[in-house]
């Protein structure tokens, strides 16, 4: 008899997807070259989109959810992994296109795992996960276009999210002064101890700013809010300098004048963590471990079962999750 383990598994009825914990074999795993035990994943905004249908990200129903897994390999066909080989995957559409970390085994391509980075558990490669991992290529995407220290302050906004709250203490530990935009004031000392030294009120940037261009505030800024916000925060950056835009919790639409461009030299930086090349996503993996030590990790995160996911899906489109939240599937 086929092994048989444990998945949140998304069905399409007529409102929506509709996630359920299921008993499934080996079988049904599609194919891959790798077999893995999965012992955690995460919760990403995301995988909150995918929960709730949003986004259109899933084309193929039954699918199994989780952007992101942290595991043990079982049997490979990939000569560069072997059985018990800790292993970490985020991106390569894993979880939307392909069947992903809600569920205790894994069939996947050996070109989108990683080793588990050292410094980390199953849990803290999690809690890390596509957040931390963002919001390190958006931190080294500010410092290739000039960033240093001296620079000025730099703003992160969505700060208490996972992303925010990881760049946040990113920042901080590099020497950075960092101001962080959240709509959550009851998160203020959550963040100053995540190493912001100033906390804006969301509504100070929520809306389009009133002129194209405003006082030159920002030496740089990680964004992960998108829509007004981050026209708001083209308008107020000093000249020369940058944004790495990496999200959209606050939309998809950018409606802004070409002129923090043409007149200030302004540079709006792509982030995407999704296919992301190996080379530079192993070096950006090993600088996240040296920098984030998994007991810092520890500090933002919260554990939840497979049980839990579609009430948490929920509210993390709605902004009300706080760091990072992993899933334990052992
Ligand atoms: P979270 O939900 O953890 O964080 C988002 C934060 O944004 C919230 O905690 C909240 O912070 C703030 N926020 C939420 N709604 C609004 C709103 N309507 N207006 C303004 N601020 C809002 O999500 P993640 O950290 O997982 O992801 C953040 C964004 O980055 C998402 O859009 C996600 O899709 C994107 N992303 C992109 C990646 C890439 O490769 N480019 C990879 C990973 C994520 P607060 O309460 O402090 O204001």
């Amino acid at each position: 008899m086929t092994e048989s383990f444990k998945a949140l598994l998304l069905e399409q009825q007529p409102d929506g997807p509709v996630a359920t914990i299921r008993t499934l074999t080996l079988d049904d795993l599609p194919a891959g070259e790798v077999l893995l035990q999965v012992h955690y994943s995460g919760l990403n905004y995301k995988d909150g989109m995918i929960l709730q249908g949003r986004g259109n990200l899933v084309r193929d129903y039954p699918h199994v959810p989780g952007i992101d897994l942290a595991g043990t390999v079982l049997e490979s066909a990939d000569p560069r992994y072997r059985p018990g080989d800790p292993v970490v995957l985020t991106g390569y559409r894993v979880g939307e296109a392909h069947w992903g970390g809600y569920a205790q085994r894994a069939c996947v391509r050996g070109d989108w795992l990683i080793a588990q980075p050292s410094g980390y558990s199953a849990c803290q490669a999690m809690a890390a996960g596509t957040a931390g991992f963002t919001a390190m290529l958006a931190v080294q995407a500010l410092e290739d276009h000039g960033l240093q220290p001296s620079t000025g302050e730099v703003l992160v906004t969505g700060a208490s999210g996972g992303v925010g709250s990881i760049a946040v203490r990113l920042l901080a530990r590099l020497g950075y002064t960092v101001t962080a935009v959240t709509g959550r004031p009851e998160n203020a000392n959550y963040l100053h101890q995540l190493g912001a030294s100033t906390i804006l009120a969301r509504e100070a940037l929520a809306d389009a700013p009133a002129k194209p261009l405003l006082g030159e505030r920002w030496a740089g800024c990680v964004d992960t809010v998108g829509g007004d916000m981050l026209a708001h925060v083209l308008a107020g950056m000093a000249y020369g300098r940058s944004v790495a835009a990496c999200g959209l919790a606050g939309g998809a639409q950018l409606q802004t004048t070409v002129l923090p461009f043409l007149l200030r030299g302004i540079n709006l930086l792509g982030i995407d963590s999704v296919l992301c090349p190996a080379e530079r996503r192993r070096g950006t993996w090993e600088r996240l471990a040296a920098l984030l030590p998994g007991a810092d990790l520890d500090a933002i995160t919260s554990e939840i079962g497979l049980e839990d996911l579609p009430d948490y899906g929920e509210a993390i489109l709605k902004g009300q999750i706080r760091g990072r939240t992993v899933v334990r599937l052992d």
